[in-house]
């Protein structure tokens, strides 16, 4: 349930309020707007029939949140969020964040190849596996904590912010460490034990949706890492299953404008597990952008037929390069701005 407050509420009447409802189990969210600040409570809320919160000074009107995610929701935060990474670096507001690398961390030398590149094009944010969640357990399962030292030591000589996936509960902290960003894959959408783990943390973390989830099964996951305090999530679209086959996955492009309409959250995609195919990845990388995105996550790989992950679906440098000159434009005409 939402607690708007008055425009003339005090601090001490916003901890009275906090202190009673924390009392009867609930636990509270705030959240500071420009012209009023509401409070998100979450818990058993029919101890309220007993204790009706509209009788404390301060609030004006208690209402129900309807859709079964509540603190991902519009109607918890009316002005879409954007998330800071580090100094210059955020994801949401007008700026596209344009996060490249390839898809498995390999060695030093590679990384901070493709690193200074995607950088030189235009990229804020480098990415890089390096615990690799394969489908295959004899395919290359990454480098593990020598490959996040590899990230920490090209994100700070680049001034790149790093993301890489965290697939056990026993690295995040270890993560926390290295990394600017926890990505959460497909396969773990719905690890729960993962996610409050994360939640727990200060941490971004950009949340895949699972491939065959529903849109409201991906909210919920968002819910999971906000309910335990963490707000810095921002939603990933990295394409679906369907009965198609010509693509690795099925972008489901619905999915921009609806997270949109239903949480003010960030939301990019990610066009290279989408399709597949690097040969599709400008196209739907413009599409996504047109349709509302926050952000893109590319692979790019200086030597794709060498990449020991992904090389199929991965841009060379030069390519991505091409793509974000194109997408300026297409920035540009949904009032946004790249790089
Ligand atoms: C990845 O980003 O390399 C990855 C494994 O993605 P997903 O979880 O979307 O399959
Ligand atoms: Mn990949």
């Amino acid at each position: 349930m939402i607690v708007v407050l008055r425009s003339d509420v005090t601090e001490e009447q916003i901890q009275h309020i906090i202190e009673k409802a924390e009392g009867l189990g609930l636990k509270a969210h705030i959240s500071r707007g420009v012209e009023r600040s509401i409070i998100g409570f979450i818990g058993p809320e029919d101890v309220l029939r007993v204790t009706p919160l509209e009788i404390f000074p301060g609030v004006e009107t208690v209402l129900p949140v309807l859709a079964p995610y509540k603190l991902v929701s519009r109607e918890f935060q009316k002005e879409s969020s954007e998330i800071r990474i580090k100094d210059g670096i955020t994801i949401g507001g007008r700026k596209i964040a344009l996060i490249a690398g390839p898809c498995s961390i390999e060695n030093r030398a590679s990384l901070m190849k493709t690193a200074k590149e995607v950088k030189k094009a235009g990229a804020s944010i480098l990415r890089g596996g390096a615990f690799k969640p394969r489908t295959s357990p004899y395919d290359f399962q990454g480098l593990g904590e020598e490959g996040l030292k590899i990230m920490k030591d090209v994100g700070d000589e680049t001034g790149l912010a790093t993301i890489t996936e965290v697939v056990d509960t026993r690295h995040v902290e270890l993560m926390d460490r290295y990394v600017d960003i926890y990505q959460v894959g497909a396969r773990n959408m719905q690890n729960f034990s993962l996610l409050r783990e994360i939640g727990k943390t200060k941490k971004p973390v950009v949340l895949k949706r699972g491939m065959s989830a529903t849109i409201k099964e991906w909210l919920m996951c968002g819910e999971y890492i906000l309910s335990e305090g963490n707000p810095h999530v921002i939603f990933c679209e990295r394409g679906i299953r369907t009965f198609e086959t010509e693509t690795r996955n099925t972008l489901d492009i619905n999915a921009v404008p609806v997270v949109k309409e239903k949480s003010y959250l960030p939301i990019i995609v990610d066009p290279s597990h989408a399709s597949g195919r690097w040969g599709l990845v400008s196209s739907i990388s413009k599409a996504a952008i047109a349709a509302g995105a926050d952000g893109l996550m590319i692979e790019v790989h200086h030597n794709p037929e060498e990449a020991k992950s992904d090389g199929a679906q991965s841009l060379l440098p030069e390519k991505f390069e091409q793509l974000v000159k194109e997408l300026k434009l297409v920035a540009q005409a949904v009032g946004r701005k790249v790089a």
